[in-house]
């Protein structure tokens, strides 16, 4: 009697299946010793499973035949060797964003860097008083230098400026009024929105004002014995344009002043120096903030400061004493590796000539576009040639930004690499290549407009590494087409 033709299929599927080697035979290949030296056997014997279930997978939706066991197990090598990989990639910022928050903001100054390992590799004084042999407290390594820098009478650094306005909230506001402007609600990031970071410091919000103008008297009709803080925040990541009116840092704490309601200032960026010396609008420092007189001020490390994530608070002996004592505090600390970077980032600024050859976040700022072009045209030719027939390489204009929010409106004049697909090149060549170039081992990171692929080279700091990876770029193609 004839069987049906799908019960033929699954006979045949399943003589296929038997005959894929087992984990234990595979295990027992003389090759798999040295995997089992270099990654150990729990890893191994995960990565042959993975690659066995693999393959039965396939026979059951194709008539292929088996891999052997040689094949298997240089599957699970390939496997094993892609898992070794960091998932934390290095990778060339080009996108001309010089704080890119998706890819980790500031890069730390080399004084930062030792600080930083040094911090990991020893016990340190996180906590401790050498003078005493008793306790410390962790925001001594920075309070005196955070002084110094803003004029403020103490300081006390959090995880990140987020932390750092949820804790000052919750430390004067709980259960009590906080008043901010509607046009000041701000959101960062996506999640950061000021009415549910006063929401869950505990704060009642009371909004005045409207969207596009507030003044002194929507402030003072809010005050009363409720009143906690009056809270003003930098308008980060946009700005209102028009018939507006805001009420300045300084009107504020005059107001502050008169009624007793304290104010704070979240600056967000939080430059410690003019910028307009690099060409750029010239913002408040935190030092005018301070003077101007509101009693806390907040920041993060990692935006223009150029530090690792911190966040930053200065201001009033009294309040910041108090902000210490909030038992929230613990759940927002930061850690001594960060720490021990923000120390060597904020010494560096107590000689504001050599900020430019030693901070990094400065150095790009301050790189002027025909410098910029100057890398660009010696970059050109390599580039192109690396990149092959199918492309076209010209010097381009940029305009880069800040970005996490800093100076939102303002562009820096720069140069780089616009890459073009040649006539005839297959659809979505740019699209390939831009994806080719995020697999290099070194991913390198550009932005696509206009059909052209965009390289600024403002953030460039090893041209050398640049066309290194580059030379990559051949196997990467033939591992990994561009059109799929
Ligand atoms: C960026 C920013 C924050 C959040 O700071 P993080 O360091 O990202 O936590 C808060 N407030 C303002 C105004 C900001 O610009």
């Amino acid at each position: 009697m004839s069987q049906p033709r799908s019960q033929q299929k699954n006979v045949a599927t399943d003589t296929r299946l038997r005959r894929l080697p087992s984990v234990s035979a595979l295990l027992e290949m003389r090759d798999a010793s040295v995997l089992v030296e270099r990654y150990g056997r729990v890893a191994l014997t995960h990565a042959i499973r993975a690659v066995i279930a693999e393959a039965r997978n396939s026979l059951r939706e194709d008539a292929a035949e088996p891999p052997d066991a040689c094949t298997l197990l240089e599957r699970a090598t390939a496997l094993l060797e892609r898992e070794e990989h960091t998932s934390l990639q290095p990778v060339f910022n080009l996108t001309g964003t010089i704080l890119h928050t998706n890819l980790g903001r500031a890069l730390l100054a080399e004084a930062a860097i030792s600080a930083a390992v040094a911090s990991m590799r020893d016990s340190v004084t996180l906590e401790y008083d050498l003078e005493q042999g008793s306790r410390g407290e962790r925001d001594e390594h920075v309070r005196a230098l955070l002084c110094e820098l803003t004029d403020a009478e103490d300081a006390a650094v959090v995880n990140n400026n987020a932390a750092a306005v949820l804790l000052c909230l919750n430390s004067l506001a709980l259960g009590r009024e906080a008043i901010v402007s509607r046009g000041e609600l701000i959101e960062i990031g996506g999640t950061f929105r000021m009415p549910e970071i006063m929401a869950r410091a505990g704060a009642t919000m009371v909004e005045v004002g409207t969207t596009n103008r507030t003044h002194i008297r929507d402030y003072r009709d809010a005050l009363n014995a409720h009143s906690a803080v009056i809270l003003k925040v930098h308008t980060s990541n946009y700005r209102i344009q028009g018939f507006t009116a805001e009420v300045t840092a300084a009107e504020l704490a005059v107001l502050a002043r008169e009624s007793g309601v304290p104010l704070m200032h979240d600056l967000g960026s939080g430059n410690l120096i003019d910028l307009s010396r690099y060409g750029l609008k010239s913002e408040q420092t935190v030092r005018e903030a301070v003077v101007q007189g509101a009693q806390l001020v907040s920041f993060s490390g990692d935006k223009l400061l150029g530090g690792p994530q911190a966040g930053i608070i200065v201001g009033d002996r009294a309040l910041i004493e108090r902000i210490r004592q909030n038992p929230l505090r613990r759940a927002l600390r930061i850690d001594k590796i960060r720490l021990a970077a923000l120390e060597a980032t904020l010494k560096i600024y107590r000689n504001p000539e050599r900020l430019v050859e030693r901070l990094p976040t400065v150095k790009f700022l301050s790189r002027t576009r025909s410098e910029i072009e100057i890398q660009a045209r010696q970059l050109r030719a390599a580039v192109g040639k690396a990149l092959g027939d199918g492309f076209s390489v010209e010097l381009c204009d940029c305009s880069s930004e800040v970005g996490s929010g800093a100076l939102p409106l303002e562009t820096l004049p720069s140069a780089g690499l616009a890459i073009r697909a040649r006539i005839g090149s297959a659809s979505g060549a740019v699209e390939g290549l831009a994806r080719a170039l995020r697999r290099l081992s070194r991913p390198i990171i550009g932005r696509i407009h206009e059909g052209r692929l965009l390289l600024d080279l403002r953030c460039l700091a090893d041209a050398d590494g640049l066309l290194k990876s580059l030379a990559e770029l051949p196997s990467a193609w033939t591992a990994q087409p561009p059109n799929q």
